[in-house]
């Protein structure tokens, strides 16, 4: 299995998540031609994706979803609560509802996905599973759950949502209804949350670490490596983290 990030960021998300012939992409929150261009950084073409699995209905994950799908003829996932709150968008598209505690396949990939609480009608991250290591993805997630720990735990990579820390989100410039909304329960996770979670899993088999939908504004790269190395007790330079201009490259896992 191999993995990379289109970006990673409150402006859009996209990972693609290989194995064998198969070829996923996690979330699409850019444009088509956006979509296009940073697939061709990866070396891949749009027809080189046979699915989108969507994670919620934010627009950062979900804005370019619909016209891919529809231009590509390929079928595109989600909860029926997502679904839902989609409206219109996806009606021309093939449109799959997985329910968020049953694993699904899609070709060579078994997708594991959990329900995590953030503020949207259904939201759910996936572990990807190809029957030798997993990755988990979380972003977009306001507490950590005892069920994403054992969903996360004894992963080979992890994409881990490090969104904003704590004193930058309390000093900085938003508003303080929507400095509320980051930091609730239903919000997003501060780089701590993060390394606590991480502190907790079960890490024995872990190949890769990617920090994930860092705030631009309330975040550094720096302090999201620190605080993800300290849980590990592992070096800043072993963290990576996904950028919303750049993504990341390939990870591959063995
Ligand atoms: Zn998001
Ligand atoms: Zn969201």
């Amino acid at each position: 299995m191999r993995f990379a990030s289109l970006g990673s960021g409150s402006r859009g998300n996209a990972l693609i998540v290989e194995a064998g012939t198969t070829r996923i992409m996690l979330d699409c929150g850019f444009s088509f031609a956006e979509t296009c261009a940073r697939l061709g950084r990866l070396g891949l073409e749009p027809h080189h994706i046979d699915a989108v699995v969507v994670t919620h209905e934010h627009d950062d994950h979900m804005c370019g979803a619909a016209p891919f799908v529809i231009q590509m003829k390929i079928p595109v996932y989600m909860t029926p609560g997502t679904r839902a709150a989609t409206g219109r968008k996806f009606k021309r598209a093939h449109c799959v509802c997985f329910d968020p505690h049953a694993p699904f396949q899609i070709r060579d990939l078994l997708i594991h996905p959990f329900p995590v609480p953030h503020d949207a009608r259904e939201p759910a991250q996936c572990v990807f599973d190809d029957g030798a290591v997993r990755l988990g993805v979380l972003t977009d997630v306001g507490t950590p759950t005892p069920h994403i720990r054992n969903m996360l735990s004894g992963c080979a990579a992890l994409v881990l949502e490090c969104n904003y820390d704590e004193e930058l989100l309390r000093t900085g410039p938003y508003p303080p209804s929507l400095k509320a909304r980051i930091g609730s329960r239903y919000g997003h996770l501060q780089n701590g949350d993060s390394a606590r979670l991480l502190a907790s899993l079960d890490v024995s088999r872990l190949q890769h670490i990617v920090a994930a939908h860092l705030s631009e504004t309330n975040n550094t790269p720096q302090l999201a490596r620190s605080a993800l190395a300290d849980a590990l007790r592992a070096h800043a330079d072993e963290i990576h983290v996904a950028t919303q201009s750049e993504g990341m490259p390939w990870f591959e896992l063995r």
